[in-house]
This record gives C-alpha cells, sequence and structure tokens, in this order.
C-alpha cells in the first residue's frame, strides 16, 4: 500500500488488454477502483483474479450511454477513459460505435470529471499522427490523418476526444491529463485481436501460416504493457495538463523483423504468407519520448526479446486451456 490510498479511481475499458493491467497496478498502489466496460472487445476473465477483492468493483456499461447511477453516485478522484476497441479490424467493425465511444464517452466522463472535481486521463493515440511524415513523432506534429478512410473513426475519434479534453481543460471545467499511446504488447492481448504481436505469436505457437500484411518492411515500435501503464499512472500523477505525452517504447522494428524474432523464440517452422497492406496502414511509427522522460521521468525498461518471451509462454497457457476446456 503506498500513494493510492485516498484514490477512487474509475477505470472504462477495464476489462480489456491494459486497462485490466492498469487497475492491477492501482490496487496494488493501495486505490479503490471501479471498473466500468462493456465487455464489447473487453473481456471479464482479465478481471477473474479481483473476484474476492473488496477494493474493486465491476460494472457492465457503455461510455455511449447515460452513465449507470452508481458510477453517477461514487465520489471518485481519477477517471482514467480506456474504453474503445483499439485493434483495427474490432474499431472498423463499428466505425459509427468507435467514433461515438469516443466523442459522447469521452465527453460523458469529462462532466463526470467535472462534477465530481475528479482527475480525468484520456488515452489518446499514436494514430493521431496518421501515416507520419515526420519521424519519430514528436506531440508537436500535427500529422497526417485520413478523414474519410477506415481508419479515419478511430483515429478523428480519437483527435475529437483530445480536443474535447483541452477544451474542458482551457475552460477550468476538468483537471486532464492526455496519453498519446503507442503500439503495446503483452499477456491478456486477444487471440483474436487482429494486431500483428497477437497474431504473429499465435500463428507461430499453433504452426498456421504467419500473416504479413504488405511487404513487411513498414516499422512499428513495441511497449510492453508494465512499462505503458507505469507511464500512464506518472502522467496521472503529474502536473502535465497542457499537453499531450508519448507514452511507447522508442526501439523500432520493421513487422518482418518482429516475425523473425518470434519464429526464432518460439522455435515454430510456420510458413510466412504475405497478405495485402490494409488500406491507410502507416509506413513506419515510432515516438519521440524525450517530453515523458523530462516531465514524468519515465522511459520503457522491459527489452522486446523479454516483452516477447513473456507474452509467447502466456499465448501458449491461453492455447492450453482453450484446447482443455474444448475437451470438457
Ligand atoms: N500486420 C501484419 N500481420 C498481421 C497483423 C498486422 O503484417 O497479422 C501489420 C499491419 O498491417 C501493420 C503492422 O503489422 O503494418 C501493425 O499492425 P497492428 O494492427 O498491430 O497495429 P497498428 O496498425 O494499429 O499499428
Amino acid at each position: 500500500m503506498k500513494n493510492g490510498k485516498n484514490k477512487t479511481a474509475l477505470v472504462t475499458g477495464g476489462a480489456g488488454f491494459i486497462g485490466s493491467h492498469l487497475i492491477d497496478s492501482l490496487l496494488a498502489e493501495g486505490a479503490t477502483v471501479v471498473c466500468l466496460d462493456s465487455l464489447l472487445t473487453g473481456r471479464s476473465k482479465n478481471l477473474r483474479h479481483l473476484e474476492r477483492e473488496a477494493r474493486f468493483d465491476f460494472i457492465q456499461g457503455d461510455v455511449i450511454d447515460d452513465l449507470p447511477a452508481s458510477v453517477k453516485r461514487t465520489a471518485f478522484t481519477h477517471i482514467y477513459n480506456l474504453a474503445c476497441a483499439a485493434s483495427p479490424p474490432h474499431y472498423q467493425a463499428d466505425p459509427e460505435h468507435t467514433m461515438l465511444t469516443n466523442v459522447l464517452g469521452t465527453r460523458n466522463l469529462l462532466r463526470l470529471a467535472e462534477d465530481k472535481d475528479a482527475r480525468f486521463l484520456l488515452t489518446s493515440t499514436s494514430e493521431v499522427y496518421g501515416d507520419p511524415e515526420v519521424h519519430p513523432q514528436p506531440e508537436g506534429y500535427r500529422g497526417w490523418v485520413s478523414c474519410t478512410g477506415p481508419r479515419a473513426c478511430y483515429d478523428e475519434g480519437k483527435r475529437a476526444a483530445e480536443t474535447l479534453t483541452f477544451d474542458y481543460q482551457r475552460l477550468g471545467r476538468a483537471d486532464v491529463r492526455v496519453a498519446r499511446i503507442f503500439n503495446t504488447y503483452g499477456p491478456r492481448m486477444r487471440p483474436d485481436d487482429g494486431r500483428v504481436v497477437s497474431n504473429v505469436i499465435c500463428q507461430a505457437l499453433s504452426g498456421e501460416n504467419i500473416t504479413i500484411y504488405g511487404d513487411g518492411t513498414q516499422t512499428r515500435s513495441f511497449c510492453y504493457v508494465s512499462d505503458l501503464v507505469d507511464g500512464l499512472m506518472r502522467l496521472m500523477d503529474s502536473d502535465v495538463t497542457d499537453e499531450p505525452v508519448n507514452i511507447g517504447n522508442p526501439v523500432e522494428l520493421t513487422v518482418s523483423d518482429l516475425v523473425e524474432r518470434v519464429l526464432a523464440l518460439t522455435g515454430s517452422k510456420a510458413k510466412v504468407v504475405n497478405m495485402p497492406l490494409p488500406v491507410d496502414d502507416p509506413r513506419r511509427r515510432k515516438p519521440n519520448i524525450e517530453r515523458a522522460k523530462a516531465r514524468l521521468g519515465w522511459e520503457p525498461k522491459v527489452p522486446l526479446q523479454q516483452g516477447l518471451e513473456a507474452t509467447a509462454a502466456w499465448f501458449a497457457e491461453e492455447q492450453q486451456e482453450t484446447k482443455a476446456a474444448g475437451r470438457l
């Protein structure tokens, strides 16, 4: 129990991959935590280990809707808004819902923050930079985003959410923080998430074809989930209310490099196949994290190899569990 004893935190999207790890860290710090999640992409099994935790409560609900009465009644001191499908196939499956989750959902939670005098943290995204012409991406770069393409519901939704959040700040209506999250990986990603780390690890483990979209020369920079959560908590506890902060790992690699590493560490002989590159897929992405270093004293610690090993071990267990459940 440390400095979280006086915190009562709302985590929206808390049944998701990042949200559930954030909840674990907040509870470890001594906070009381309420999770609000629609379970559209989040999974209750991510929170199963908290069933008997007295300082934790789960409420099923969608941030787009009027917030549940029990949420409105609670004297939150901190609100972390992580509610939104984040994987391209999931957020594109219902683009209207994705856009509204970011706009209406963020508005509902900002109003709650205003009402409760709570700190509000928006999890925004590196997608606000679109397919960037500036590399690596500092927060001052305004991005190159299509407002009409299939990724726009997410990218433009998050951009609008940032706008609303900083407007509440400027108007003195809420005390806000904005994190721009870059690609993140680790245990509790959904096996059917559709993103490259989960796809490639699951394919390598089961011996299915490994799918590389395009020629595999596009780059990403992957942050392990414990580092990411540490960054979010530092940002919430900081005084950085006037500008967004990139949270991500600046070690950049191509998708083909990632596949090679996963094949090597799993010893898999799975075949690699090339598939069409999705529309508007960014060519490269790497965070400039100077601001996080200077203002939060934060930088990632977990090396890619160690993070991939932990993630692959977790997916291997998950596959065993699924197989065992199928045999029951
Ligand atoms: N990707 C891939 N194979 C897959 C899934 C994704 O080659 O099975 C590519 C995708 O086209 C993109 C990169 O990997 O260039 C990262 O994709 P992801 O969906 O993980 O994240 P995002 O595009 O949101 O950065």
